[in-house]
């Protein structure tokens, strides 16, 4: 055997050497699975091409021949099928109707097997070292170059759809190596099929070198770009998927990289030379983008961020330039842009509702200021007089009570004096209700006036006062009330339209306690009810006795 004879076997080894590379040196995915089922498949064929020939054998010879188409058979719809996997395209097989695609390399390899007739091959000089193809050669040949244009069908839609990078990527790795496998299978046919009788020899190893050829491609692929790796898969999958807009540039300012999100909203192609004033906003006048230029031109090592407002768009974009560093020297940059409306919108909406609730928190403190002082307003209504603005009766038997049990309990003296204006009614008579008014509040003021601040002066009905004295002995309550006789007496009442002033004079019932035999009260209303009638007889004995003179007693 001569050297051509070894073709195919050196084929063999070659592509036997690279399927053990790939199965070492990556770590294996699914789609490297599928890639070295497809990569073992192809070796078979330049197998069996050294195979025929290591025998005199015919019906070995012809086994091998078999094998070889059925093996080829199976490579073209494994290119087919390869295609659709990596194209991303995996729904098509999905369908019921895909299996019709298996059903002409099912009747292939019938045919193949069976031979009827040597139609598909028969031998020459007795053994198929040499061969002559029949017409299922050529059923066999249009079917495999159907399976082809599928493929590269199914590549050009893939090309002009808008699929990510990395799957035009891999699908122009897969078009070159359809299209060199593809050139030497019809490279063969022509030389050593078309041309056999004019050839003196056949030319041995085409399609396998075609077949080497188009494995290197895709072991190239693999190896250098990563086609199949994961990791890169991913990180191009999350530029790609990311929300924010990223630019990659070279250390010429060119552009490498354009992510999905930002594509759309610039005028920007990889390959463009990248200026930065390229996405300045227009109308841009508060100088906040010239920071950013100077840095970015005059400090390309230093991270630069800024927000920029897009009228036009009406955005607020973030823009982030970072230096891309390989042991510290700029290869190129990293440009982000980031959206920032919503948050933005969000903000606003926030410090919106922040200050409508701070105007409704002002306005519920104001409210709650006013209530508080109409409470006051009605606390003080409830306990005074409305004529004299003394406190009033109720007031005095409320604020008694309780202090009747307390200068019971620790024997404290105190005294009670009521008081009742003499001959009032004349006065209501003589110059009429107003004025009678007029001199009951001009009583009270007197009366306060020589009163302490601890003394309690209620207007009892009418023009009746009682007044408490409290920690006051019948002695000093005595002199107490004397100074407010007499003070009365002193006073003139001048009214309007009423030439002489008035002078009144008032008679003074006086209980002083200071006997404390029971130290317990009961019930101080009823005490109290006691004390107060008690009181009234000073008082009526008073009014008996003359008037304006004080009656006392003592318990
Ligand atoms: P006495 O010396 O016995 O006390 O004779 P008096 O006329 O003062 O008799 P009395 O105390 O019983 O009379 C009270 C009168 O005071 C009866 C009523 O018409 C009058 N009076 C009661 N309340 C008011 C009031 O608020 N304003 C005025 N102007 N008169 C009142
Ligand atoms: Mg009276
Ligand atoms: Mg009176």
């Amino acid at each position: 055997m001569g050297l051509m004879v070894w073709i195919d076997l050196i084929l063999f080894i070659v592509l036997f050497a690279l399927f053990v590379y790939v199965f070492a040196s990556v770590t294996i995915t699914n789609l490297h699975k599928v890639y070295l089922v497809f990569h073992f498949s192809m070796m078979l064929w330049p197998f069996c091409q050294f195979a025929i020939k290591t025998t005199d054998n015919p019906k070995i010879q012809l086994f091998y021949v078999k094998f070889a188409f059925i093996d080829a058979t199976l490579l073209s719809i494994g290119w087919l099928l390869f295609t659709i996997l990596l194209t991303g395209q995996l729904h098509i097989l999905r369908k019921k109707i895909s299996l019709l695609l298996f059903v002409p390399m099912i009747f292939i390899a019938l045919v193949i097997i069976v031979n009827p007739s040597g139609m598909f091959v028969q031998p020459i000089h007795g053994g198929y070292m040499e061969r002559i193809y029949g017409p299922i050669f050529w059923v066999i040949v249009t079917i495999a170059t159907t399976y082809v244009v599928i493929s590269l069908y199914i590549i050009y839609l893939a090309l002009s759809s808008n699929k990510t990078a990395r799957i035009k990527k891999q699908v122009s790795q897969v078009i070159r190596g359809v299209c060199v496998l593809t050139a030497f299978v019809l490279l063969d046919i022509f030389l050593n099929v078309v041309l056999s009788h004019s050839l003196p020899v056949v030319i041995p190893g085409l399609t396998s070198l075609g077949i080497l050829l188009s494995a290197i491609f895709f072991v190239i692929a693999i190896h250098r770009d990563k086609i199949f790796d994961i990791v890169t898969i991913a990180h191009q999958d999350i530029i790609d998927t990311i929300g924010q807009g990223i630019l990659v540039l070279d250390d010429n300012q060119t552009v490498v990289e354009i992510n999905q999100s930002l594509l759309p909203h610039v005028n920007i192609h990889i390959g463009d030379r990248f200026d930065m004033t390229l996405i300045l906003p227009p109308d841009e006048l508060d100088g906040k983008f010239d920071v950013l230029l100077y840095t970015y031109r005059k400090q390309p090592l230093e991270k630069t961020e800024i927000e920029l407002f897009y009228p036009n768009i009406n955005r607020y974009i973030t823009i982030h330039a970072a230096p891309i560093l390989v042991s510290d020297i700029m290869v190129g940059r990293i440009i982000t842009f980031q959206d920032m409306t919503e948050i933005h919108h969000l903000i606003d909406a926030t410090n919106l509702q922040y200050e409508s609730l701070q105007e409704r928190n002002l306005e519920l403190i104001r409210i709650q200021n006013e209530l508080f002082q109409t409470n006051q307003k009605l606390k003080q209504m409830a306990v005074t007089d409305s004529l004299t603005g003394c406190y009033n009766r109720h007031y005095l038997t409320q604020q008694l009570e309780h202090e009747v049990i307390k200068n019971m309990k620790y024997q404290t003296p105190f005294t009670i004096l009521i008081i009742d204006i003499d001959f009032f009614k004349s006065i209501n008579d003589n110059y009429g209700h107003l004025v009678g008014d007029v001199v009951i509040c001009n009583t009270v003021e007197i009366i306060k006036q020589t009163l302490r601040q601890t003394d309690i002066l209620a207007r009892y009905g009418g023009e009746e006062f009682i007044i408490y004295l409290p920690n006051t002995s019948q002695a000093h309550a005595k002199l107490l009330a004397e100074r407010v006789k007499s003070a009365i007496e002193a006073n003139k009442v001048r009214i309007d339209n009423v030439a002489h002033a008035l002078s009144i004079t008032i008679s003074i019932g006086l209980l002083s306690l200071n006997n404390f035999t029971v130290k317990h009260v009961n019930n101080p209303k009823i005490h109290l009810n006691d004390m107060f009638e008690t009181v009234d007889k000073a008082l009526y004995q008073a009014k008996k006795e003359g008037r304006n003179r004080i009656v006392s007693i003592v318990k």
